[in-house]
This record gives C-alpha cells, structure tokens and sequence, in this order.
C-alpha cells in the first residue's frame, strides 16, 4: 500500500464531461481506497448537447460494462457508419467519411492508389464506392461488422440530456457521491497553491487531494483560479458561434451523421430514434446570427421541438490541461467545432490518460508534463484534421476564400505538401485520424495529388480494374443483404 495514495477525487461540472469522468473513474478504483464525488449546479445547468462519436466510444462503453442495445435505448440513439458531407468541396458535391478503410492494399499499395491510377484511366468509379461503411448508409442499412473480418467499425448518436441521465445513473451506483450547488470560491494552499477544496454558495465545502475541472466554458479551475493561458485558434478556425434545435422526425433514421457546407460555416443533421438533431455552426464575422438561425430553422425536415440554442466559442485550447493537483476536460480544456465530433472523443481520451498517468501525492511534475505532452499532440492534430476540410474547399464565398489563403500550421501543410507531392500522408503513431480518414477528406472535396505511388504501376491496368470491381461487387452484396437501419433499431434497441 502506497502511504502518498491519493485517496479523493472531487470534479467540478457534471456535464457529458463529468460525469464521464466520474464514471470510469469509479468504475477504474476501489471505491474503499478513493471517494469520487460531483459537484454540480442545476442553477447553472449542462449544455446538453454533443450527440454524435466515433467508434473510440464503443471503447469507453465496453469498459464501463455497458450493453450496446441497452445503451441505445436509454438514449434514443442510433447508430453512425460515418459522416456525409454535402457541398463542402464545391457547392453540389457529396462525399462520405466512412469509420472503414477502401480495401486491403493490393500489391502492398494502399487502394487509393490504384483508385487514382484508374480515374487517370478515365474510370469513373468514386472513391466512396469502395467503402463497406458507406455501401451500407447509402442504402441506409445497418448491421455490425463481422468480428471475424470487421471491414467498418460503428458509433452511436444519442440525446445528450438522457446520456448525462443515464452516466450520473451508473456513476452513483458504484458509489460517486453528488454534491448540488454553485462553488462561490476555490482556496489553495499558500506553500503548492494546490486547489484544497470548493467552497459553495451554501457556505459547504467539499475538499479533495485531486480536481477535475468540468466546468464548460466557464473553466472555473484551470482557467479562472489557475490562471491557465488559452491558445487561440479562430484565425484557423473562424467560426465562433451556434444554433442547436431538435426537430420531429420525417423519415427513418439514417446511419450516418450529415454536415452540410453553407456560406459562412456549416449545418449537422443526427438522426435519433424519438427525433432529430439539428444545428448551425458559422463564423459570426461572415453571418449574422438571424440569417444564421432563420438558415437552420427553414432547412428542417420536421417541426422543431424547442426554441433555438445559441452558443458562443473561441477555438483553441488550453496551454496545459493538467496543472498542479487539477486536470482539465470537457469545455474547460479547451474547444474544437463538432464537425468531426470529437469532443466526446477528447474526453475519453484525457480521462483514460489521466488513470494512466494518475499521480500520488507527491505530484511528481514528470507525469502532469508528458501527460501535457500527449493531449497537446492529440488537441494540435485533431485541429490540424479540422482545418483541412476547410483550406482544401473550393467554395467561393469570402470565408472560404480566405480558408485557402491563410498560414496554416507546419504540421499540416506538411501532410498537405506531401499528399500533393505524392498521394502519401505523413502521419505519426497515435494520430486520432489515420489514413482512410484523411483520404476520405481530401479526395471527396477534390483535392487531388500530382502523383500516385510508382509502386501502383507495378501491376497491369487490366489487373488493377478486376480487382477493384470485385470489390464493388462485393460491397454491393454487403449493402443489399444488410437489414435496414431502421429495422435494426426496432429489434434491438427500441424503448419499450
Ligand atoms: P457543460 O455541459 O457546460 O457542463 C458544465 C458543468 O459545470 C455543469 O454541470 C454546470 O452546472 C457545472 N458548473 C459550471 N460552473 C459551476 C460552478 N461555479 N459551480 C458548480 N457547478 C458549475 N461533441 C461530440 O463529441 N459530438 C458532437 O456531436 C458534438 N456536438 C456539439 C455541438 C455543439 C453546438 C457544441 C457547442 C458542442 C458539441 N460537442 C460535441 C462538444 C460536447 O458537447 C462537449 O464536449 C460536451 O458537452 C462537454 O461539455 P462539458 O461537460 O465540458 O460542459
């Protein structure tokens, strides 16, 4: 038994990120060596949204023990096969991010490849006819991928508002305790300036040897009383805003999550089992916040459910997301737009790593520094990910213009370069899009290399072609026999 254990933890927040949080938490300790508890302030409320993942997620569940259909139908959710993208590029364009790959390597060459060799054939096949996960959302079917030769992976859609439910439903179950009110002051200790306890307005005060900051946008730790820097990234990432409203449904819920490009930003389209998700993030500098929100209102399938939300943000993120006996997560570590839906992602991610690194009271700075270390390298790439789908558009209205001209960060002009150069992707171990991924960006928004690999050439044209054929033929197979979506829900995940 080591003697400087940390035997508490208390989170601040208890949004999608806290209560994450205090759920892996909980379920990663003994609950008799370490007492969790949550505070948080219904006066202050939760954001309640962030409706779409990535297969990481699934991850996230299986360690919590939870069930998928179980899961699906305490939320609502739906599955997502990906994300299609509709006028990004070029206004009329659609293109498809699959969680998929486009086949095996043939001859040892990544099948983009040889796609890019025959389309210089004159072949008119897109890349997207070669993706399993997108054979199937066409045709909105859905069935898991076979285990035995997973060629697609899956994520969900959920409501926010019962996910939160549900998480705080698990977590006080295995012992986190919930504090209710709004932390007025926060003391440190004059010798470490680490954070002692919470004070709230009701004169409680909640101590712990570890903070977890989920404060939202309000960074009530790491940025208000630590006093961290924020890195600001709107001159990469200009849009600041956005509208959220759910919407009655209108037709069956489609496996996929739909971004659609518009003048100054973009619109997502998450389809639920009860309803839709629909919102607009746009650059305030290029719209205004009524054409913004009568843009989303007069683009919904059904009726909307509830007056329109607004947010504002500033892309970026924190200089550290751990800093003397505080971690960071959620909106307080930082911000990134939803269009890869990644903030849940984020989350994970740093509340996995943060069990990974978890300290003793010793604080040894080695652990908050490599763990700073991990999460700035995730954060940059992911952001670098984000901005592509912006610089490498042709849409010509003046934020997109000005997407093309700007400075982009060295890692990824970078990538850029070198895709340009040769139709290859520098990417470094542990990069959250690998790549498929970046194909799937690049080439939908027609953003095509000078050159494929000299190694395609290997093999003849003729050979090349069959080959990829009968991976079409194939797919089309897997898309045929798949049972629709809609189907798969009623059966499985369907709330009594
Ligand atoms: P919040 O939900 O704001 O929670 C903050 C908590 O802190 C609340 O409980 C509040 O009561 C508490 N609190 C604050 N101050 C105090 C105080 N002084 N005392 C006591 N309690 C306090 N992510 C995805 O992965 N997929 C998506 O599709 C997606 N879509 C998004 C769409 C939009 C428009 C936005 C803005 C974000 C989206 N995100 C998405 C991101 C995702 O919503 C967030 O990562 C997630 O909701 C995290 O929120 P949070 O828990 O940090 O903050």
């Amino acid at each position: 038994m080591n003697e400087a254990a940390i035997r508490s933890i208390t989170i601040l927040g208890g949004g999608t990120a806290g209560w994450m949080a205090a759920a892996l938490l909980a379920r990663t300790f003994d609950r008799q060596a370490m007492r969790i508890t949550l505070v948080e302030s219904e006066e202050i409320g939760i954001i309640g949204v962030g409706e779409a993942t990535v297969p990481l997620f699934r991850h996230f569940n299986e360690t919590l023990g939870v069930d998928e259909h179980a899961f699906l139908r305490e939320t609502m959710g739906s599955y997502k096969l990906g994300i299609e993208f509709c006028d990004w590029g070029r206004i009329g364009n659609t293109h498809f991010h699959g969680f998929g790959d486009y086949g095996e390597p043939i001859a040892g060459v990544a099948p983009h490849h040889h796609w890019l060799r025959l389309s210089r054939a004159g072949d008119t096949a897109s890349i997207d006819d070669h993706s399993a996960p997108y054979a199937l959302a066409q045709r909105g079917k859905f069935a898991p991928a076979d285990p035995r030769q997973p060629r697609y992976a899956h994520a969900y859609h959920f409501d926010a508002v019962l996910y939160a439910r549900y998480l705080r439903g698990l977590a006080e179950g295995w012992g986190v305790t919930r504090v209710e009110g709004r932390v007025v002051d926060v003391p440190l200790d004059p010798q470490t300036g680490h954070i002692r306890s919470l004070v709230l307005a009701d004169g409680q005060v909640v101590d712990g040897e570890f903070f977890i900051d989920c404060t939202g946008f309000a960074a009530e730790l790491i940025g208000k009383r630590l006093d961290t820097p924020y890195v600001d990234w709107s001159h990469w990432l200009p849009c600041d805003s956005a509208i959220a409203v759910p919407s009655a449904r209108h037709d069956a819920p489609a496996p996929f999550t739909r971004s659609t490009a518009l003048a100054a930003g973009w619109q997502w389209r998450i389809p639920l089992q009860h309803r839709e998700g629909n919102g607009i993030v746009y650059a305030s500098a290029h719209m205004a916040d009524a054409a913004a929100e009568a843009a989303l209102l007069g683009s919904l399938g059904g009726a909307p459910l509830a007056n329109p939300r607004r947010f504002r943000f500033t892309a970026g993120r924190r200089e550290a997301f751990w800093r003397r006996n505080c971690v960071a997560l959620g909106f307080a570590s930082g911000f990134l737009e939803p269009l890869e839906s990644t903030g849940i992602q984020l989350i994970q991610n740093g509340v996995g790593r943060l069990i990974e690194f978890f300290p003793d009271r010793h604080f040894d700075p080695r652990l908050a520094a490599e763990y700073n270390r991990v999460c700035q390298v995730e954060w940059d790439r992911i952001r670098d990910f984000i901005i592509a789908h912006y610089c490498v558009s042709q849409r010509a209205e003046p934020m997109w213009q000005a997407a093309r001209a700007m400075v982009l960060p060295d890692t990824l002009r970078h990538k850029l370069e070198t895709w340009q150069a040769s139709g290859k992707l520098p990417l470094l171990d542990g990069e959250s899009y690998m790549e498929p991924s970046w194909v799937a960006i690049l080439l939908g928004n027609g953003f095509l290399p000078q050159r494929h690999d000299p190694l395609a050439e290997r093999l003849p044209l003729d050979m090349v072609r069959a080959h990829m054929d009968r991976r079409r033929e194939d797919l089309v197979r897997l898309g045929r026999s798949a049972p629709d979506h809609r189907f798969y829900l009623d059966r499985h995940c369907r709330a009594a």
